[in-house]
């Protein structure tokens, strides 16, 4: 039987009054979206062995006046679930509905993952390291084609959000290139309890949005295939501030917490296999040599002492207790003051 030709299905509410100043044009994966109206446009990746049709919804609403583009994008690892979940109630609370600009909302790019709890698609690839993807190429490269052709082009800004993987927690953190001037004032504006400076990974969603451009930041909170209510309050609240930064909505909470710029960060891992029992918390501020946790075998053979290699925050904490020799149990992010306070120390 031929394929079926990959289609776009479109739904959409009836149109709010047009203000006649609005001329921006506004269009997502190919389709225009007029001042006041919410569409929910369905994009038809490729199906299943079981011929089973894989659809992505994306949400778009176009706000009556004209502003900036924000696209809010979830699910690249479909085990992932805390961005979903803050898409979810971004648009349930009708945040997405704001005065100025569009939101576009994509809760699960990678649905095959999100179906298999698995954070790649079935072929054991990555989406977010097969940018910019391909038609023809395989179901990551196909996704990762998409997100490049339907939604990178039409936006101005973005956040794709993320959790710890492999059974880390991260606290709850915004990933940028901080010598990109944009993307800082991005961060500052979204105000997560961390700041991280990160280069691009090859072939990810922001290098190819980059080069188009576009300014794309990456929040990371929680654990995978685990709800954390602090990773998604905060992921909502600062995908607000970021709102009212951007001149598309008027008022947003303020931040309870001060925004750390972590510039560096250490690992602490794992000596040898057994089983590890932290002794800090996601979030804590530790210092260099401190006792973080502690490594045992499972018969009372031995037990041996971890001590922090430096001075900084627990931005990821491994929640798997067993554990292999060189695994990573801890990542410390340095800012500025724990570099002062901890010399040398990189
Ligand atoms: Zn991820």
């Amino acid at each position: 039987m031929p394929e079926r030709k990959k289609s776009k299905k479109i739904k959409s509410t009836p149109k709010a009054t047009a203000r006649p100043s609005a001329k921006k044009k506004v269009t997502i994966a190919g389709q225009e979206v007029q001042p006041g109206e919410f569409k929910e446009i369905i994009i038809n990746i490729a199906r299943l062995p079981s011929r089973t049709q894989i659809d992505t919804p994306i949400y778009v609403y176009r706000a009556p006046e004209d502003g900036p583009t924000l696209a809010l994008t979830a699910g690249m690892h479909g085990d992932e679930i805390n961005g979903m979940e803050i898409v979810r109630r971004i648009l349930d609370g009708g945040y997405n509905r704001v005065k100025r600009g569009s939101v576009v909302c994509m809760p699960i790019i990678n649905m095959y993952g999100f179906l298999n709890y698995s954070r790649e698609v079935p072929d054991g690839k990555d989406i977010n390291r097969s940018f910019p993807g391909s038609k023809t190429g395989s179901l990551a490269a196909r996704v990762a084609y998409h997100m490049t052709h339907d939604i990178i082009p039409f936006i101005d800004y973005g956040v794709d959000f993320h959790t710890g993987g492999a059974s880390r927690t991260n606290y709850p953190q915004v990933r940028c290139v901080m010598q990109d001037a944009v993307n800082a004032k991005l961060a500052e504006a979204f105000h997560a309890p961390f700041t991280i400076d990160s280069p691009f990974r090859p072939n990810s969603l922001r290098l190819t949005a980059s080069k188009k451009g576009k300014h794309i930041i990456v929040y990371e909170g929680g654990e995978s295939i685990r709800f954390d209510q602090q990773a998604i309050e905060v992921g909502v609240q600062g995908t607000l501030r970021l709102m009212k930064h951007l001149g598309m909505i008027d008022d947003a909470p303020i931040p309870k917490k001060e925004n750390k710029i972590i510039w560096s960060s250490s690992w602490a891992r794992a000596s040898t296999a057994g089983l590890f029992q932290p002794l800090v918390s996601s979030g804590d501020l530790i210092q260099k040599d401190q006792l973080v946790g502690t490594l045992t075998d499972p018969f009372g053979g031995f037990k041996e002492d971890i001590h922090s290699p430096a001075m900084g925050y627990v931005v990821g904490l491994n929640n798997n207790p067993v554990v292999n020799a060189g695994d990573a149990l801890l990542h410390i992010g340095i800012d500025n003051f724990c570099k002062i306070g901890n010399s040398g120390e990189e």
